[in-house]
């Protein structure tokens, strides 16, 4: 059995960040599925929005409820783009390098649905440069503990309070995590879906472990497509073609290479768009004409996407990809309030596993390392400020409880079977939501 303060199930930009606001005499340990590096966050391409001065608020905010077809939390808008300023120093602080000009001003690009130039970036490679700096800050931490291949498959509760997890390690080996408070920011759904742009191990366990023990989630349908990934025949990731490559200039276009649909209009209109004219042509994909940014901007923003589009034939300088719509991101998710805490006592959930309605229906582009970084300090605040309480119920609830003897449930001798049926539970609930809504 481990045992800490507070166990972080994740290791991506909001876990990384929760770990980062907790008290250095917290005992901290992070379990992570796969390798600390593979999560989504350090995919992120585009870039990361801020609040670039006081008379951006209003136009932020309509572009948020906007794209979110205004069934956005107003609560949840504010916080993040009144926040947004704040992390973004922290993230400076802690050595993050976003692009400047040559007076050693920060530089904006701007994406779909954005009314003007308002995201931070690192050339195409921004998740890897943030994600990979809070993790490098995170392993200087001598009361953070991180451990990987560790795959929670459950919760370990009492009455609504959660008092810990189990996981297990690659050899299949069983092990239960006894925690005073539990933070999941175990991140998308993609590898539930054949076409998507996420990691493949991000399967929502954290959601289905939800569903199993009565803790809310939130728009369960509200899934987004995004419009440009790269198109591939093989089984497998998606690489993803920014939309800040729309930003710069580039167009979409059909098998005539004529154009179809207004390039910066909200993500999930360009992908209704794409799909329709895939349906009217009878092809699987339609082309995006990355030439109009011109040579010397794709070197320079966008070398990444060159150098991955050059491996498979295509010279983006020179001539159109293939590009499909692909699952892409989980507006969704486990409810919870304005500091991230879920239904259940002890227990918060943060980033995309989280649902505090900030970006509605469908998420603008940007939005989503700032939401996870914004409301992953929040949660570490809260936790600090009432970790005492915390601590009480879980010594009060976890009074005989054996976290050894828990690790004979039943339910854990098959666990390839148990992630299997995770993921149907998850499906369907999405699927049971849609049809609500209908
Ligand atoms: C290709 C791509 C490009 C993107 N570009 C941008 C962009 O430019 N700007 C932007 O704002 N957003 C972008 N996004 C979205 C953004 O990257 C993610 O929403 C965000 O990084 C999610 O962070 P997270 O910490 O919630 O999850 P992640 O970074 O995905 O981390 C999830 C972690 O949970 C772990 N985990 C999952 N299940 C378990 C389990 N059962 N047990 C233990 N660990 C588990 C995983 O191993 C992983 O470490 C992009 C996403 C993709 C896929």
């Amino acid at each position: 059995m481990l045992k800490a303060d507070v166990v972080i199930v994740g290791s991506g930009a909001s876990a990384l960040n929760c770990a980062l606001n907790l008290p250095r005499d917290m005992d901290i340990l992070i379990v992570t599925k796969d390798t600390a590096e593979r999560n989504d966050s350090f995919l992120a391409q585009g870039g990361i929005c801020v609040l670039k001065d006081e008379g951006d608020y209003d136009s932020f905010y309509e572009d948020t409820m906007r794209a979110g077809h205004y069934e956005n939390n107003p609560e949840s808008v504010d916080i993040m783009i009144t926040h947004s300023r704040d992390v973004i120093n922290d993230l400076i602080g802690w050595g993050v390098d976003f692009e400047r000009d040559e007076e050693g001003n920060l530089e904006y690009t701007r994406e779909g649905a954005h009314s003007t130039e308002r995201i931070l970036f690192h050339a195409d490679i921004t998740g890897k440069e943030i994600t990979s700096t809070l993790l490098e800050r995170v392993r200087e931490l001598d009361n953070v503990r991180l451990i990987e291949h560790f795959t929670m498959i459950d919760i370990i509760e009492r009455d609504n309070v959660c008092l810990g997890i189990v996981g297990v390690d690659k050899e299949g080996k069983l092990t239960s995590v006894k925690a005073d408070c539990t933070v999941f920011a175990t991140g998308g759904i993609g590898g539930l879906y054949k076409d998507s742009t996420n990691y493949r191990h991000l399967t929502g366990d954290a959601q289905a472990i939800c569903i199993e023990h009565g803790i809310e989630l939130l728009d369960m349908d509200y899934v987004q497509i995004h419009p440009t990934a790269f198109y591939s025949k093989e089984y497998g990731r998606r690489f993803l073609i920014s939309e800040s490559c729309r930003g710069e200039g580039g167009l979409l276009k059909n098998s005539k290479m004529e154009r179809f649909v207004e390039e910066l209009l909200p993500r999930d209109v360009v992908a209704n768009a794409i799909f329709a004219e895939m349906e009217k042509e009878g092809s699987e994909h339609v082309w995006l004409d990355l030439t109009p940014i011109g040579e010397e901007e794709i070197m320079s923003h966008f070398p990444n996407i060159y150098e991955k589009c050059l491996k498979h034939g295509y010279d983006i300088t020179k001539t159109p990809i293939p590009i499909t719509p692909a699952q892409h991101y989980f507006m969704g998710g486990i409810k919870v309030d304005m500091y991230s805490k879920t239904t259940m006592d002890n227990l918060y959930a943060v980033g995309e596993t989280a649902c505090n309605g900030v970006h509605g229906k469908n998420r603008l582009a940007s939005n989503s390392l700032l939401e996870a970084i914004v409301f992953a300090k929040r949660a570490a605040k809260d936790i600090t400020e009432k970790y005492d309480t915390y601590a009480e119920n879980a010594k009060t609830k976890g009074e005989g409880v054996d976290f050894e003897k828990e690790l004979e449930n039943e339910k854990y001798t098959d666990v390839d079977a148990l992630m299997e049926r995770y993921k149907k539970l998850v499906l369907d609930e999405i699927e049971k939501e849609r049809l609500n809504r209908e």
